[in-house]
């Protein structure tokens, strides 16, 4: 053939050393733009090939989450996000591509998405549009377009309000550090000496008080005088620690929720959510290792609010593992809820197609060009503009104080006030008895009743004599310890001394 030299229908034949025609009689020109191109590649002609037959395009009839694929009521046309970027893509194209929309799925709940794109590969469909997640399995067997869709799996947990509380008031502080502001002040005065008892009355009062700046101790050394400035300034400190961590306690909201991600996730027993048809069973079974007893197929997003709020072992989730696009739509009109942690896989949906198909490689570029043009993101608003959680008025109210907030400290002061109420009784009793006791002997019958009332009422009314009641105390000490004694004597003994020393410091000074 390379010999050829004629003049034939189409002109001159004959080939130059790289086997090309010279001079040939047809050249492939473009004659839309402004210049002349030369055309090398292979033309694919003006409509997709396909033996002049429609493609078959599966589409997945959704039953919940419609806002991404769902049927046309009463046709076979769909409609959402999904179509429309399909649609959109399409019309980017150089050439036209007729195809027809083939619903599957059984309408009540949503179909298996991995039977329905393996159905490309038994040559049922000749491509499968929809909120197909693009994951090793499917790509294995089948061609995907570049994502139009960021997705990715997430845990959706309940949270509870971590609620204030009637004992909120202790929270700033931990147990130890209340612990700790008992003892720190039992080197530092001279007041806070005496038996064990009533150290430790003085060591709790001081230290507490101080809190308050109420303190009625005096100290007067110097050094003690350095040490309890010293004190303050720790109490100016730990008073607005106080202050400030009893207010966000109290006003900011605390969200918990025992589970944080997808590990504490695969630690538990408690059943798992996940969205009926989803490859997150496969991945959360087989990747994961979570056993397959645990998950629960959930259809749509009121059923992960239910089975979220109920018990576990009433039927009830305690996590649901989904796609991100579904559970930003059920987080938008779901306030109860929160994603745990981070995503834990990254992927992203995609158009199926066979093998090899030029027609995917074509609808990348398109959606390519469709994302860079901003149209992604205008399709994206049209369908699924969420609206933001925060403006519950229900969690607003929750933030409100209460009375009920405080009654904790309402018990504690009832409690102290009932105690020392009781005991005064007691100890007015006490004294009432011994007085009327001593009195018997001359005890008239006819004034008895007005004498014992006086009696009652002078004692009530007595002022309280401090050193009496100091004495009292004292023999009450003593049948406790018999440190008491010992140490009194033990401090005169030491007040003596020192005094010793200072005149003897005096004496020497002179
Ligand atoms: N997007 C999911 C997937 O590709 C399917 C979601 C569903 O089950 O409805 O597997």
């Amino acid at each position: 053939m390379l010999q050829s030299d004629f003049v034939g229908l189409t002109g001159h034949v004959k080939f130059n050393p790289d086997k090309s025609l010279i001079g040939p009689a047809y050249d492939i020109i473009n004659i839309i733009g402004t210049g002349v191109r030369q055309t090398v590649s292979k033309p694919r002609g003006w409509v997709f090939p396909n033996n002049g037959k429609q493609l078959r395009i599966g589409v997945p009839i959704r039953v919940s989450y419609r806002e991404f694929v769902s049927q046309v009521p009463g046709t076979n046309t769909s409609k959402g996000f999904c179509i429309d970027v399909f649609t959109a893509a399409v019309s980017l194209l150089p050439y036209a591509v007729p195809y027809q929309f083939i619903p599957y799925g059984n309408g009540h709940e949503n179909p298996s998405y991995t039977e329905l794109v393996n159905l490309i590969t038994t040559g049922y469909f000749d491509a499968v549009v929809g909120d197909i997640a693009i994951v090793t399995n499917r790509t294995k067997v089948l061609d995907f377009t570049l994502p139009y869709a960021a997705s990715g799996l997430v845990v959706v947990v309940p949270f509870k309000k971590l609620s204030t509380g009637a004992w909120a008031f202790l929270r700033p502080f931990s147990a130890p550090l209340w612990g700790w502001f008992g003892f720190w002040e039992h080197r530092t005065n001279d007041e806070f000496r005496g038996p064990p008892k009533k150290q430790l009355i003085t060591i709790l009062w001081f230290s507490l008080s101080t809190l308050f700046f109420a303190h009625k101790e005096t100290t007067v050394s110097t050094l003690g005088r350095l040490v309890l400035i010293l004190w303050l300034f720790v109490v100016l400190i730990i008073n607005s620690s106080y202050t400030a961590s009893l207010t966000s306690i109290l006003t900011v909201q605390k969200l918990y929720s025992p589970i944080n991600g997808i590990e504490s996730l695969k630690k538990g027993d408690e059943p798992i959510g996940y969205q009926v048809g989803s490859f997150a069973e496969h991945y959360l079974t087989e990747e994961i290792g979570i056993s397959k007893s645990r998950l629960r197929a959930l259809g749509s997003p009121e059923e992960y609010a239910m089975a979220l709020q109920r018990d576990p072992e009433k039927g009830g989730v305690v996590a649901v593992v989904d796609e991100l696009p579904y559970i930003e739509l059920f987080l938008s009109s779901q306030c109860k809820f929160r994603i745990a942690g981070q995503p834990f896989t990254k992927s992203g949906w995609g158009f199926a197609f066979p093998r090899d198909s030029p027609l995917a490689v074509d609808l990348s570029t398109a959606i390519l060009s469709l994302s860079e043009n901003g149209d992604l993101q205008r399709i994206h608003d049209k369908w699924l503009t969420k609206s933001a959680c925060s403006s519950d008025n229900t969690e607003i109210e929750s933030d409100r104080l209460e009375l009920k907030s405080f009654w904790g400290l309402y018990l504690l002061f009832a409690i102290a006030c009932f105690a020392a109420l009781l005991i005064y009784f007691v100890q007015i009793v006490r004294k009432y008895r011994k007085t009327v006791s001593g009195e018997s002997i001359s005890d008239v019958q006819g004034s008895s009743h007005s004498r014992r009332l006086r009696t009652l009422l002078s004692l009530m009314d007595e002022k309280h004599d401090q050193s009496r009641g100091d004495s009292k105390r004292r023999k009450l000490d003593r049948s406790l310890s018999a440190y008491d004694e010992e140490n009194d004597l033990r401090r005169d003994s030491n007040r003596r001394q020192s005094h010793i020393s200072l005149e003897r410091g005096t004496n020497v000074s002179n």
